[in-house]
């Protein structure tokens, strides 16, 4: 059997409640998931409650936007437990900052003529980590955009004219606070960071130096062979081979839970080869 160690739900931008990602897990069916919903830990009680009754097991995760020395970069940090810790205290102030940045998004957008509200984008959020896709959506619903992709390709996306920065974490603050709460970190969907000048290997092996324990390397967007080029490198560098299908449900259509897009396997190895990796 398998598992995916990329999940979203609705506590952030997913669109698929935390119960509903464990079930349909549970049905294709799956030994283990993660849900790694961005900066917020807060859907992994109901998944955890939703696996008494099914033969799968829920690891604690979540997803961080990090930078490292202007390099920007997704994060996994798995076996972390909700409540309050070193890494869960920070993502207080991580969704903080989201909070501020939200409203700098919309007062952009209206100045451009989206007379969107906060109020509108809050309609689409389930969740307390909200953020582009909500607000994408809000502007979907509106008629103002096409869908979460148009938002995204004219409005929203990294350098789109109602883009604004936010408060982020570097990658070995991310690292080292995931470290301190008694969990593991993996490099999410590493082939979309742009590296600038620095080889995509050399930013692994800076952050393997200060205790990142994988990379992503069977993830839904990669083509085969770049998964198994991916592994190999992992394994070069001592680092665990993750994976994951990064579903959010209807928010990515054509992604799917454990499967991706129909021809993901991520093998049970990776869960033990990761446990291993906890301090
Ligand atoms: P935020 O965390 O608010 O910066 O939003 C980033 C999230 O938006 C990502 O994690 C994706 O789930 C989603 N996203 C990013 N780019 C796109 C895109 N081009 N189309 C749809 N969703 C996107
Ligand atoms: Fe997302
Ligand atoms: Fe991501
Ligand atoms: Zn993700």
């Amino acid at each position: 059997m398998a598992v995916d160690l990329h999940l979203h739900s609705n506590a952030s931008d997913g669109t698929d409640a935390p119960r509903i990602v464990v079930r349909k897990a549970a049905s294709v069916p799956l030994t283990a998931i993660a849900l790694t919903d961005h900066d917020t830990l807060s859907g992994i009680p109901e998944a955890m409650a939703a696996t008494r009754d099914l033969p799968i097991e829920l690891i604690s995760g979540v997803e961080l936007s990090v930078d490292h020395g202007g390099v920007k970069i997704h994060m996994l940090a798995y076996f972390i437990d909700p409540g309050t810790g070193p890494l869960q205290d920070r993502l207080v102030t991580l969704r903080a900052g989201r909070d501020v940045r939200n409203h700098e998004i919309i007062e952009r957008l209206n100045r451009l003529g989206y007379a969107i509200t906060m109020q509108d984008v809050l309609q689409h959020a389930a969740g307390d980590a909200i953020g582009r896709p909500h607000i994408a959506d809000a502007l979907a619903a509106a008629g103002m955009v096409g869908d979460r992709t148009g938002a995204f390709r004219d409005l929203l996306g990294d350098g789109g004219l109602a883009y604004v920065e936010r408060d982020r974490l570097t990658a070995t603050e991310a690292i080292s606070l995931a470290t301190e709460s008694g969990g593991v970190t993996s490099i999410a969907h590493p082939l979309t960071i742009d590296p600038g000048d620095s080889p995509l290997r050399s930013i692994f092996e800076d952050l393997r130096d200060v205790g990142l324990a994988g990379i992503e390397a069977y993830y839904s967007e990669h083509p085969p062979h770049i998964r198994t080029q991916l592994a190999g490198v992992a394994a070069d560098l001592g680092l665990v081979a993750t994976g994951g299908s990064d579903c959010h449900g209807s928010g990515k259509p054509g992604i799917e839970i454990g499967t991706g897009r129909g021809d993901l396997v991520v093998p049970d190895s990776v869960l033990e080869e990761l446990r291993l990796r906890r301090p």
